[in-house]
């Protein structure tokens, strides 16, 4: 029997709506045997997490989602199996969410100038002191009635032109992979579907990450049409890339991406943990 894997979510770390061991816990009653924590630019929530899976009989491998500018977009970088103490890893990361705080102002002042007071302190609540970002301006912003849905109030309020847009200025591609190889894991370009790149784009996205020593692509991601997972998965083939699946799930609050629930791996590529050691 192949066994399960969902290499793609987030706790209340970042910007998911469960505690990592509320995670943790729905994983394995979803029947995950391998699950990794990416929460956004932090590892603050792998401690629990894998005290958590320790006692529910589940493999986590320890993550981080990055942000990243490339080509003038904000790409994400999933690194797996990092080494959570490593020392310019975690000052990397501490850099990003320095920006996502100062960001934030900006988010706020400029919701303020469209006459939307309050953002900043009502995006802090939801974001509970930890890690801050659009997802909990999204929240506070259908708290307050402006959308009826996370999806809604992006497209109105938070993506380019719109009044909340403020253009992110993450880490570049060289460093965001050198700190995840740097700390012993794998770096994997996060739902390849989602930047809106052109073919042409995406390969040199896909060249770049490769010659830095990038190593795997997300085939299949909840974000992912069916054919687009195929394209990913030729893509991964002819570019010697290993294939990852991962639900980006942030909470039970949005039923497009689903813990655990993932199609499988066109059989044609190389899954990622196709040399990981067995239990
Ligand atoms: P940030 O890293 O703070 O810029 O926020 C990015 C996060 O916002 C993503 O990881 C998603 O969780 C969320 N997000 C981005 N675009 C959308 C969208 N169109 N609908 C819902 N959530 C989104
Ligand atoms: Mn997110
Ligand atoms: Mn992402
Ligand atoms: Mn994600």
């Amino acid at each position: 029997m192949p066994r399960k894997y969902d290499l793609h979510a987030h706790s209340t770390a970042s910007d998911g709506t469960l505690t990592p061991s509320e995670l943790v816990a729905l994983a394995a009653a979803r029947g995950v045997e391998v699950l990794a924590l990416t929460d956004h630019d932090t590892l603050e929530g792998l401690a629990e997490a894998r005290t958590a899976a320790e006692a529910a009989d589940l493999s986590l491998l320890p993550g981080v989602e990055i942000s990243v500018t490339w080509g003038g977009r904000s790409v994400h970088i999933v690194g797996l199996g990092v080494a959570s103490r490593n020392e310019t890893l975690r000052e990397g990361l501490a850099g990003l969410r320095a920006y996502r705080h100062r960001r934030a102002e900006e988010i706020g002042r400029r919701l303020a100038g469209a006459g939307i007071a309050g953002a900043l302190e009502g995006a802090r609540e939801f974001s509970n002191g930890r890690l801050i970002g659009r997802t909990h301006f999204a929240r506070f912003l259908i708290q307050r009635g402006y959308a009826a849905n996370e999806r809604e109030v992006f497209k109105h309020y938070l993506v380019k032109g719109k009044p909340g847009h403020v253009p992110g200025e993450w880490a570049c591609l060289e460093a965001a992979v050198g700190w995840i190889r740097g700390a012993g894991g794998r770096a994997v370009i996060a739902h390849p579907g989602r930047y809106g790149f052109s073919r042409a784009k995406l390969l040199r996205l896909i060249g770049q990450f490769r010659e830095l020593g990038g190593v795997g692509i997300e085939v299949v991601s909840s974000s992912h049409t069916r054919d687009e997972s195929l394209l990913f998965a030729r893509y991964a083939r002819e570019n010697r890339l290993l294939a990852s699946v991962g639900s980006d799930f942030h909470g039970p609050q949005n039923p497009w991406a689903r813990l655990g629930e993932l199609a499988p791996l066109p059989a044609f590529c190389t899954p990622i943990w196709a040399d990981w050691e067995e239990r």
